[in-house]
């Protein structure tokens, strides 16, 4: 396994007469395993960085590199096809297909990517019990509570076993209890799986549970704090 590295990413959102200016040149390495937690006020830059990392937008100028490759230079179609292999999503809410249970949603990714039906559904399941849905897996999304069907979409995140999640605002529509089971079935669910996690929120409560925080200011991480210490080289 290999970081995800970005190097001097700039975003301008707009011409020259109404552009804002959402990331001033962030550097930001992501380990392989390693959680991060992205924090700052409201139009700091922290969904726009989640999306340029997760190759969705592109910036005006830098570089994302992962194994090996930089996603800002790959065609359209070659960084659409890393991002299905390789990349998890999880956002905040509304993300399930509303007519299909829990087991079809969540393999969904699986499905696309032409795995047999019943090899997709049965990796699906396994993930749903792991993230404690036993017995629901048949539960269409209507049916589940809101921590229950963002374990769904964790689950669904998780099955192509991606390199990276990125997670947006995961919990922001939880109440506080719930939205720290959520976020404790995502980073230990993602640590287990040996991927990345990269998480936007505003929430202290979910910083808590990642390895790493970062503060963003005006498109600029200005601080960063490790949860844990960092061990030392042997
Ligand atoms: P945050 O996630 O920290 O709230 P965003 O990345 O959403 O910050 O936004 C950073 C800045 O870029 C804000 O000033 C926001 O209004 C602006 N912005 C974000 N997306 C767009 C867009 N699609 N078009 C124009 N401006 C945008
Ligand atoms: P968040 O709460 O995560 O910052 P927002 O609700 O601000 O997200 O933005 C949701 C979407 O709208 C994002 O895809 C973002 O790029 C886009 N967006 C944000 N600000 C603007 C803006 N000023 N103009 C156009 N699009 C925007």
């Amino acid at each position: 396994s290999a970081p995800l590295e970005a190097r001097g990413l700039v975003k301008t959102y707009g011409d020259q007469g109404v552009a804002t200016r959402a990331l001033a040149g962030v550097d930001l390495v992501v380990a392989p395993g390693e959680s991060v937690a992205i924090m700052g006020p409201s139009g700091s830059g922290k969904t726009t960085l989640l999306h340029v990392l997760a190759g969705v937008l592109a910036p005006t100028s830098g570089s994302v590199l992962w194994r090996g490759q930089d996603l800002t230079t790959l065609p359209d179609r070659a960084r659409t096809q890393l991002r299905r292999s390789d990349f998890g999503f999880v956002f905040q809410a509304g993300q399930l297909l509303p007519e299909l249970p829990a087991d079809e949603n969540a393999a969904l990714p699986l499905l696309l990517a032409g795995t047999p039906r019943p090899t997709a559904i049965d990796t699906s399941r396994r993930w749903l019990a792991h993230l404690g849905l036993a017995g629901m897996e048949r539960r269409r999304p209507g049916e589940l509570s809101g921590g229950q069907a963002q374990r769904v979409a964790i689950a669904r995140a998780l099955v192509g076993r991606p390199g990276v999640v990125f997670a947006d605002e995961p919990t922001g529509a939880l109440d506080r209890h719930t939205g720290w089971e959520v976020m404790q079935a995502l980073t230990t669910a993602t640590r287990a799986q040996g991927a990345s996690l990269v998480v936007v929120t505003h929430d202290e409560e979910v910083a808590h549970w990642c390895s790493r925080t970062v503060h963003m200011r005006d498109g600029l991480i200005v601080a960063e704090a490790h949860a844990q210490p960092v061990a030392p080289a042997a």
